[in-house]
């Protein structure tokens, strides 16, 4: 049974009713009925975007790993062993699904509002700039994941099985393609139907969501977590808990320092986002005219820069994307970036970050474990201060950035609260600063559109990653001091993404569940 790669033109791909057709014409050897893609990739190094399309006999070995495994959850009873879980995004929802397919009871315990009511909360942040701390961007039914870009791809294959992941979100709704596209993406118009999907199912076979439910403190002794303490005073008596509060969450890791429980300072990268128009990103990435690109996906970039040893690097980019108020607080400001299904906004963006530790904060005491998530609340607080309020976000043309100049006539961005003109280039201390710059200057020489007009810069691009790490036993994967808190997810430290947030909490469950 063979398997192997052949090249399309991307216009045979895109934009056509029958990619499929076409493909199985230049498959002669392999069944139409059992050709299998496994991998499409569109790949625009050379002189011409082509795509490689990794085709296979459905009977294959490759085909059957690359279809993951179908999804079987159990009527659980009354008397299932019951897991509570902390935080309903990517890895609270999808601990809870596989705790479905081991027999255990799923109740979760949510601080934010259902997908739809949330909806509202984030449509009146985006016009007035009225934040809810609770229901947010971050906050709510999804989690972080819920407004997003919904990218699904992850570095972190070798941690779990990607494949049943991806067969799990089809199942849920997302479009088949994300089983084999090398960089799949959801877009933010199809994520909250999924999440109902997923939600609906947990309450079918016997799971219990509670939502606007607000953990404010643990209470534990003796090496165990005994209760959840509610924000209106109930007591939630639990066996096992799963910490997946993302790592926005802050007072959570208080609750973690009062309880007595070692938490650690982990490094994180932080920066700006820039927005460009999507089509000069088209121009950049595929040099071709628009009427031969028109109907290829936007194109996207993935940028890496070293400047004195230390990376510089464009993350989470967003093509035909919109820039999001991501704060949850309203004495902060926080960027980030979402996109529909067909990302066909007219504007790209990325966060543009370099790592930031312990050493790069002045006065940082190397024991102290919020040292770094100390930084982030007050670089957010700056920016709040530069944008004048209202999740106004400080903002410069690109040029200005890099000049280290002021911005007199800001040009247009996608970031809804609106922004003001400000000194951006003086928001984080000189060293990060000169890496964020040294890194655009050396980028604009292979794209010297990068830094001219019509580029804009936001501030800051501050939660890649979680500044604290929750330590936990390598095999059991529960707290070392306390044997049945399962610390998962990106708030504990070991995820950067969805996918990579899906899989842990994957790993957690059956780590919990094994005898
Ligand atoms: C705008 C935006 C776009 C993004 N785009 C992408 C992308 O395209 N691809 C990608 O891979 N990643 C993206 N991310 C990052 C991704 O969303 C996160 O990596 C992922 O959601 C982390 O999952 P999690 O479940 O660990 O945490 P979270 O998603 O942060 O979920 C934590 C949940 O816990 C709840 N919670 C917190 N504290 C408490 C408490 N005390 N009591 C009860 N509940 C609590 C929160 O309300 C939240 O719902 C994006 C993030 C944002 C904000």
């Amino acid at each position: 049974m063979k398997s192997y790669r052949i090249e399309l033109n991307p216009n045979e791909v895109y934009g056509v009713d029958d990619w499929m057709g076409v493909l199985r014409q230049r498959c002669p050897d392999i069944h139409r009925d059992r050709l299998v893609v496994l991998k499409r990739s569109l790949d625009a190094r050379g002189s011409r975007p082509k795509v490689g399309v990794w085709v296979t006999d459905s009977r294959s070995p490759e085909a059957l790993a690359a279809m993951g495994k179908p999804y079987e959850p159990l009527q659980v009873s009354e008397n299932a062993p019951v897991l509570h879980i902390m935080g309903a995004g990517p890895a609270g929802i999808f601990a809870a699904l596989r705790c479905l397919e081991r027999g255990w009871r799923p109740v979760l315990w949510e601080r934010g509002q259902s997908v739809r009511e949330r909806r509202r909360d984030v449509a009146l942040l985006s016009r007035d700039g009225r934040l809810n701390p609770e229901s947010n961007y971050c906050y709510g039914e999804g989690g972080a994941g819920t407004f997003s870009d919904g990218k699904l791809y992850t570095r972190a294959t070798k941690r779990g099985d990607v494949a049943s992941a991806l067969r799990l979100l089809v199942t849920l709704g997302a479009p088949d393609h994300i089983m084999y596209d090398a960089h799949p993406h959801i877009g933010t118009n199809k994520l909250p139907g999924l999440i109902e999907k997923a939600r609906e199912t947990i309450l079918a076979y016997g799971g219990v969501f509670h939502f606007n439910s607000r953990v404010v403190d643990l209470d534990y002794a003796q090496g165990r977590i005994r209760a959840l303490v509610m924000a209106e005073g109930q007591r939630i008596p639990v066996e096992a808990l799963m910490l997946c509060t993302g790592h926005s969450a802050r007072d959570v890791f208080g609750m973690l320092q009062r309880a007595g429980l070692e938490i650690q300072a982990k490094p994180l990268a932080m920066g700006v986002r820039i927005e460009h128009p999507q089509e000069w990103v088209n121009q950049w990435r595929y040099r071709q005219p628009e009427s031969v690109m028109a109907a290829w996906p936007p194109a996207s970039y993935s940028v890496v820069e070293q400047v004195g040893g230390r990376g510089v690097y464009s993350f989470c980019m967003c093509p035909g994307g919109i820039m999001a108020p991501c704060a949850t607080s309203p004495d902060g400001v926080v960027t980030n970036g979402w996109s529909p299904s067909k990302r066909n906004n007219r504007t790209a963006n990325s966060g543009w970050v370099t790592e930031v530790n312990l050493q790069d904060i002045p006065n940082a005491r190397a024991d102290d474990p919020l040292a770094l998530l100390r930084f982030q609340e007050r670089i957010e607080a700056k920016a709040a201060e530069m944008g004048g309020g209202d999740q106004r976000a400080p903002a410069q043309n690109l040029s200005d950035f890099v000049r280290s100049v002021p911005t007199h006539d800001l040009g247009d961005c996608s970031y809804r609260p609106g922004t003001k003109a400000s000194s951006l280039y003086q928001l984080y201390p000189q060293d990060i600063q000169d890496r964020l710059r040294t890194g655009l200057i050396q980028w604009a020489q292979r794209w010297p559109r990068l830094c001219s007009e019509g580029a804009v810069v936001v501030g800051p691009e501050s939660r890649t990653s979680s500044p604290v790490r929750v330590p936990r036993d390598p095999v059991t994967l529960h707290h070392p001091a306390c044997s049945n808190l399962y610390p998962v997810g990106e708030g504990a430290g070991y995820a950067g993404g969805i996918m990579s947030a899906i899989l842990d909490a994957w790993r957690s469950v059956d780590a919990l569940c094994s005898p």
